[in-house]
Parts: C-alpha cells; sequence; structure tokens
C-alpha cells in the first residue's frame, strides 16, 4: 500500500477519533523514525513518553524475541517467570511493596480507585466514598479514569460518571481542604501535570497532601504513568519530594512499546483491599509484556540511564532557554527533566505540524498553548542541537 491508500483505508475502516498527521511511520533506528518513503525524521516525542530506549534497541528486543518464542500468554490462573521477575524489579525500584500489572495506563488508575474505595469499605463499612481529583489533570480514557481527568470537555459528554469526584487546584492546598470531607478516600494527582500543561507539583504542596493523607487515613494515589520510568532523572518524581504515595500508577515507558501498566501499594494498602475476586485482568502481565518490563528495569541499569537523564537534562533546559529569550512569542519554559514545555502565544498545532512536515521533527503539545517536549531518554547533546536547529528554523517562521 502506498501512502494515500493507507490514509483511505484509515479513514474506511477506523473509528474516527483521532485527526491524524499525513504521516505513515514505517520503522526506527535510535532517536530517529523513519517513514514509508525511508525520510528521517527526529522523535522529541517518543510516542507520547513511551520509547524510552529510542527505537531498534537490540537488547531489549533480543528480550522479547526469547520471551515469544517460549511463551506469550497464559492467564493470571497460573505462575509464571516473567512477571514475578518483573514485580520484584519493579517493587525494589519503587519502593513499593506490590504490585498489579495492567495493560495501559488508565487500567492502572482504575485498579488504584478500587484500591482505594475498597480500603475505605473495610475500614469504615459500606458508604459513598469520595476522591478529590485535581483540575487541568489527565488520568485516561475509561470512564473511572475519566471521572478524575480535570479536563470538562472530555468529561461532559459522558456524564453520569463515577459519583464523588470533587475538582481542587493543582498546588493549591487550601483548595484540597476545602473539597476534604469524613467520605474522602483518596487524592490522585500527578506529580507532575503532563497533558495538562507539564506542572510539577510544589514541595511544599505535596509534602502538606502527604501530611493530610496520613493524619486521616487517606490514600494518596501518585499517578507517574507520564513523568514516571527515569523520565524526570529519578526512576519517580516523587523520589524528588521525599515522600511517598500510597498507591502509585506507571505504564508509557514501562514496557518501551509494548502495552503494560501497572500499579503498585505499599503493605498497608495491601493487607486491608483488594482480595481474590475483586479484580482480574486477561492479559495483564502477561509473560511477553511482563519480560518487556523487566528488561527494560534491567537496562535501566545497564546504561545508567538515571545519570544519564540527570547529566543531559542541564544541557537540554539550556537550549530551552536559549529559545525563550530569543523568541517573543514563547513566554515560559516549564518542566522537570527530560518533560519540558515552551508556552507559547502562537497556535501550537500549527507549531507541531510544521515541525512535523517541514522539518522531520516530532512534537507534541499539551494544553491549549504548550509545545511538550518528551524525547527518548538516551537523547545526546548532538541530537538536542539537531533538534534546536529544526525548531529554531520552525519558530522563526512565527517570527
Ligand atoms: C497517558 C496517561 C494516562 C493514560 O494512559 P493510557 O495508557 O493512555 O491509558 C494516565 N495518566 C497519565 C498521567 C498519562 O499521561
Amino acid at each position: 500500500m502506498n501512502k494515500n491508500q493507507i490514509m483511505d483505508k484509515a479513514e474506511e475502516n477506523l473509528l474516527h477519533v483521532y485527526n491524524r498527521f499525513p504521516v505513515v511511520f514505517d520503522h526506527g533506528k535510535g532517536v530517529f523514525l523513519y517513514d514509508d518513503e525511508d525520510e528521517e525524521y527526529l522523535d522529541f516525542a517518543s510516542g507520547i513518553g513511551v520509547m524510552a530506549f529510542g527505537y531498534g534497541n537490540e537488547d531489549y528486543e533480543e528480550a522479547l524475541v526469547a520471551q515469544i518464542k517460549k511463551i506469550t500468554h497464559t492467564s493470571n490462573l497460573f505462575y509464571h517467570e516473567p512477571m514475578i521477575e518483573a514485580a520484584e524489579k519493579l517493587c525494589k525500584v519503587s519502593s513499593m511493596d506490590k504490585v498489579f500489572f495492567t495493560n495501559s495506563g488508565a487500567e492502572a488508575i482504575e485498579g488504584a480507585l478500587k484500591t482505594a474505595k475498597k480500603y475505605a469499605y473495610l475500614k469504615k463499612g459500606a458508604g459513598d466514598y469520595e476522591v478529590i481529583a485535581m483540575e487541568n489533570s489527565f488520568h485516561g480514557r475509561t470512564v473511572g479514569s475519566l471521572s478524575v481527568t480535570g479536563t470538562e470537555h472530555y468529561r461532559e459528554p459522558f456524564y453520569p460518571l463515577m459519583s464523588g469526584v470533587k475538582f481542587a487546584t493543582f498546588n493549591d492546598f487550601g483548595s484540597i481542604l476545602a473539597n476534604l470531607s469524613d467520605k474522602t478516600c483518596a487524592i490522585i494527582l500527578e506529580t507532575v501535570q503532563g497533558e495538562g500543561g507539564l506542572y510539577p507539583a510544589d514541595k511544599e504542596f505535596l509534602t502538606k497532601v502527604r501530611q493530610l493523607c496520613d493524619e486521616e487515613d487517606i490514600l494518596l494515589i501518585l499517578d507517574e504513568v507520564q513523568c514516571g520510568m527515569g523520565r524526570t532523572g529519578t526512576m519517580y518524581a516523587f523520589e524528588q519530594y521525599g515522600i511517598k504515595p500510597d498507591i502509585l500508577t506507571t505504564a508509557k515507558a514501562l514496557g518501551n512499546g509494548v502495552p503494560v501498566g501497572a500499579f503498585a501499594v505499599t503493605d498497608k494498602v495491601a493487607v486491608s483491599s483488594l482480595e481474590p475476586g475483586d479484580h482480574g485482568t486477561t492479559y495483564g502481565g502477561n509473560p511477553l509484556c511482563t519480560a518487556a518490563v523487566s528488561q527494560v528495569l534491567d537496562l535501566f541499569d545497564e546504561y545508567k540511564l538515571l545519570e544519564h537523564v540527570k547529566k543531559i537534562t542541564p544541557y537540554f533546559e539550556q537550549v530551552l532557554d536559549v529559545l525563550v529569550n530569543k523568541y517573543d512569542f514563547i513566554t515560559a519554559k516549564r518542566g522537570l527533566g527530560l518533560m519540558q514545555g515552551l508556552v507559547l502565544t502562537v497556535p501550537v498545532k500549527e507549531v507541531v505540524t510544521k515541525a512535523l512536515l517541514d522539518e522531520h521533527l516530532v512534537v507534541l503539545s499539551a494544553g491549549k498553548d504548550v509545545l511538550r517536549l518528551l524525547p527518548p531518554l538516551v537523547i545526546t547533546e548532538q541530537d538536542i542541537d539537531l533538534f534546536k536547529e529544526k525548531i529554531e528554523r520552525v519558530f522563526d517562521t512565527f517570527s
């Protein structure tokens, strides 16, 4: 099929829920993607924060191929080694105690919400528990995860959603208190808001939320689906705040391209929440996906990837600062580690499209006015220089 045939067939057969860019990607190598005509694109989006090692990583591929040749799926009715290994490694790097593997980020959120509800149910008996979520947050597209997503226009067509969700203002502790009631069972937030526009939690805010949760025996759910897995320079962003969640959600880069997520809980939560019969999944944690997780976590060590992210971040930030100073229409830079955004007063959608089509540079938007950059974690200074050249040529057309 040529490009036009592919695009036509997509319209014919796929439910139209995405306005896709007119590009057909065929393969990738390192931080570069290649389209159907073998044209090269620099990728500063990583498939929305998924491809931490970039494309075509041989260590990763070998581990997957080996697992495919053994077994790709059994079910959760049996044991298999890849899941057990992945769970042990994930508990270790997250400092959580028990993990449940899912197939996506949204499913990790579903599991986290059910866990919090069950925890409160066991503590206080039946009741209509409330969850405090954040305005401007994003937690996924399933009904439960949508219920705690703070963008009204995503939610509105699907009311009624899960009841008892209250929205507080991110980084405003007073707003949390204003939404608190004796029915509150959990507070859910992204340690760094991704889709909402690259807002890191303030340290004081998160510390106070943690304290409040301890005092009231409310569970703190940190959604690190986007900001976790080394993206900010620590395996999980919460490590930089000196606090720990009761429930952690993780996905995106967890499998470096295979669909896998997880929620992880502390022992305190594990002993008094979900029990056999309460939760399950057919695919979740299958041998293929957990072999990928296991290999991803090994490769973080082997490549010293966290050190690399810490080392390369100042260079990236410096380049972004140069851009902020150079172009009047960039009003701010925001983010943490290799999760950065530039706030623009020119239409971000146009910038993203121009970058892709004219400069073969893949970037993302976030919120209504933020250019979002999520490069593969393995980027080098040379890649960042190439990014700068390309994005400057795009920005020049807006000056
Ligand atoms: C992407 C994302 C999700 C949803 O993950 P899916 O795998 O798309 O279901 C949830 N939370 C955050 C913070 C995300 O960035």
